[in-house]
């Protein structure tokens, strides 16, 4: 696109989005110049500009999500940096923090580098590299977390995602540690030694199909753990992907006491179950948000490893508990998880099968699934939130003169059966084959370009 000035220091106007409802108000034009909101208003009109026809549609602040797998370095059959930024572009991101659980893993402020220049280079979502806790993940000494604070990427979330950080004098002078930069700790709270052998969540379902279960007090005793440490050290924390009832009456009592922590929820631990796993198509979102998903209902053949993820798909009480939370804000933010699989590490027996599932392109859909047009809360908990909690100050702001123009514009009245075969994603593990969801991402735009228009990525 190539952008003429007009009377010296005056950028012309690059892009008018007409008639956009601004997280969800009334309809309103957006002049977008320089990489910034210009102007907002009605009737606005712009010499020059690309007219983006936006009647229905409602502009949100560029999601940004703090808990993305994109693979690369190491595995680059199931994601890249670039096929990752792609697919979350067409999700809606403007922003992902990259996981350090890759190979070799980001450990050192020259991985950690790496991850921040292909971001750039791809050019698509601003991707925010996580460091790991852990020389290699292995959980015996810390990683050089102030050289990768100090580095190019500029890391404040240091995470040893996948492996908790199990041991907690580790823990302390981690939270220590990074207290320093006001980084933050992002916890896989999974005690090791109660999910041993675990395939899925402990309860009826896993009895019935005789699979080792991963039980709920082993997610709930390392919260209640590292809450403690975390006051104690008076040092930020934030637990990833929570998913029990239980998980969710740790956070309160600790939010309570005034602990620094916060907590994130996935889309899939909103919408399913551990029925699934048995074959039975229990969604618990429509429930809220009304009956959007097909395929409801319906019985399958079970031990679909699409569905094996880590922490493991829970009850529908604990999924009810877990969208009260999120509504209340006991849990801050949404974060996908996106954990792309090549198909050997997924299409092959339930027990050899990876953990993981994507979610990028289709998490706004499952939350438009889960709680309908709230777009006010959407926004809190996928761009607000999650941006202040990565520090990304050019990012979860709602579209207002001045403002980094990284939005997203989202088309409510939309269907879409999910096809694995059109997503962006190198892998193709999708949990929502075949189901329809609600809302499609019509154009995103960082830093004043589209990267996403009319529904396909522009690059
Ligand atoms: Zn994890």
């Amino acid at each position: 696109m190539s952008k003429s000035t007009v009377g010296g220091d005056q950028v012309t106007p690059t892009y008018l989005i007409r008639g956009a409802r601004v997280v969800g108000g009334g309809p309103t034009d957006l002049l977008v110049a320089g990489g910034v909101v210009t102007r907002v208003g009605s009737g606005l009109d712009a010499r020059g500009a690309t007219v983006v026809d936006a009647d229905g549609l409602v502009a949100l602040p560029g999601l940004v999500d703090l808990h993305t797998h994109l693979r690369e370095p190491g595995r680059e059959d199931a994601e890249t940096v670039e096929s990752g930024s792609r697919a979350a572009a067409l999700g809606g991101y403007t922003a992902v923090c990259a996981m350090a659980n890759t190979s070799p893993v980001a450990d050192t402020a020259g991985v950690v580098e790496q991850v921040w220049r292909l971001g750039r280079e791809a050019g698509l979502v601003d991707v925010q590299p996580i460091g790991a806790v852990t020389v290699g993940l292995a959980g015996e000494r810390l990683a050089e977390l102030g050289a990768m604070a100090d580095s190019a990427a500029r890391v404040r979330i240091f995470s040893d995602d996948g492996h908790c950080v199990a041991d907690p004098r580790l823990m302390r002078r981690a939270l220590e540690y990074v207290k320093a930069f006001d980084g933050v700790i992002a916890q896989h709270a999974e005690e090791p030694r109660l999910t041993e052998g675990a395939q899925m969540h402990e309860g009826e379902v896993s009895t019935r199909l005789g699979l080792t279960g991963w039980p709920a007090v082993a997610e709930e005793a390392i919260i209640a753990r590292d809450v403690l440490l975390a006051e104690h050290v008076g040092s930020r924390l934030h637990v990833c992907h929570l998913s029990t009832a239980g998980s969710v009456e740790v956070l309160r009592h600790a939010k309570a006491r005034g602990v620094r922590v916060t907590a994130e929820v996935t889309p899939h631990h909103l919408l399913l179950t551990d029925e699934i796993v048995g074959g039975r198509r229990e969604l618990v979102g429509p429930a809220l948000a009304g009956p959007t998903s097909g395929g409801a209902g319906t019985v399958g053949t079970g031990y679909d490893p699409v569905f094996k993820v880590n922490p493991p798909l829970r009850t529908a009480a604990d999924a009810a508990a877990l969208r009260e939370a999120l509504i209340e804000g006991i849990i801050d933010v949404v974060a996908t998880d996106h954990a792309p699989h090549a198909l050997e590490d997924k299409e092959c027996e339930w027990a050899y099968a990876r953990p993981g599932m994507l979610g990028l392109e289709t998490a706004l859909s499952v939350l438009l699934s889960v709680l309908g047009e709230r777009w006010d809360l959407i926004a809190e908990r996928m761009s607000r939130t999650p941006a202040r909690i990565a520090g990304l100050v050019e990012h979860g702001r709602d579209p207002a003169p001045g403002v980094p123009a990284n939005l997203t514009l989202v088309d409510p009245a939309a269907r879409r059966t999910v096809d694995p075969g059109e997503m962006a994603s190198r892998s193709r593990n999708t949990p929502y084959a075949g189901m329809t969801l609600p809302g499609r991402i019509v154009a995103t735009f960082l830093a004043g370009e589209p990267t996403v228009l009319d529904g396909k990525a522009v690059r």
